[in-house]
């Protein structure tokens, strides 16, 4: 069996392995060194986000059995997509796939901040007052079913080697949980380790209350495209412990952190003035 034959068939349980082991690294690591205080109850915190992750999971399950790897086989046996289109040696096409729907992911991403009501499921993400390993899986079902229809889109076209997909499932996986993480990385390493990948600091700038650090550091695991595209900001005016984590106007616990208030966050108030939708000229701003 080849390795490709063996991860294919493995792949509920590389993925189950790889998410309990990281998150339980990661859960280990924030106990023993926090970068920042809890706002909010860690027992609330993890029972609500992990209590959304299981439903979105069971969600997933129902819509998409054969999920992203499923779509990924299908294109395969119908010859759909680029790389099922132009031979390619088979690393070339893995490593291709995988820094494409990498980079899918970050267009992804900065859309559903620009367009006001897909910003509306997105910011169950942001309304977690606090940051820690539970926040990267915590997500509307409606934006986890929106993701999933265009990773389908995306796997059509692409046409990536099914290990390549597997490799993407995982690693998103692992470095949501990884940069979503209330720890701190000394400031070499976050350097070095930046010039590749989102580290936490890197990804916690994104978190801020303030627009314009929420609108900038996109990204999910390489570094690159907020470098390439513009979005990139190094740390946060007010640092990582003075910064505040959230969203402006929703802050009290009962609105943001249970979990029949996450589903229901979407649809509450109005379109207000953020980001696409403040039109007007800021004199402030000019440049
Ligand atoms: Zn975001
Ligand atoms: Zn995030």
């Amino acid at each position: 069996m080849t390795l490709q034959e063996f991860i294919i068939q493995h792949e509920v349980g590389i993925r189950l392995s790889f998410f309990f082991g990281v998150f339980a690294l990661m859960a280990l690591w924030e106990i023993a060194a926090p970068c920042r205080v809890l706002t909010v109850s860690k027992t609330l915190r993890w029972r609500n986000n992990i209590g959304l992750v299981v439903l979105n999971s069971i969600i997933l399950r129902l819509l998409f059995p054969a999920a992203a790897v499923g779509m990924a086989v299908f294109a395969q046996q119908q010859n759909w997509g680029i790389f099922n289109y132009v031979q390619s040696p088979l690393p070339v096409a893995i490593i291709a796939s995988v820094i494409a729907l990498d980079f899918i992911i970050y267009l992804q991403h900065v859309m559903v901040h620009a367009v006001p009501a897909l910003w509306r499921l997105h910011r169950v993400h942001h309304a977690d007052p606090d940051y820690d390993v539970t926040t990267g899986a915590r997500f509307h079902p409606i934006e986890i079913i929106l993701s999933m229809l265009i990773k389908f889109a995306v796997i059509v076209v692409l046409g990536p080697p099914v290990v390549a997909v597997v490799i993407f499932e995982v690693l998103l996986n692992a470095m949501a949980m990884f940069n979503h993480g209330n720890v701190r990385l000394p400031t070499t390493l976050d350097k070095i380790l930046r010039s590749l990948l989102v580290t936490p600091d890197m990804h916690r700038v994104h978190h801020s209350v303030e627009d314009d650090e929420a609108n900038s550091n996109f990204g999910f695991n390489l570094s690159l495209w907020d470098r390439l595209f513009g979005t990139y900001q190094d740390q946060p005016r007010h640092g990582h412990q003075g910064m505040r984590i959230g969203i402006h106007k929703y802050h009290d616990p009962k609105q943001v952190s249970t979990l029949p208030a996450m589903l229901a966050l979407p649809f509450r108030g109005k379109i207000s003035g953020y980001v696409i939708n403040r039109r007007q000229w800021d004199k402030k701003h000019e440049e």
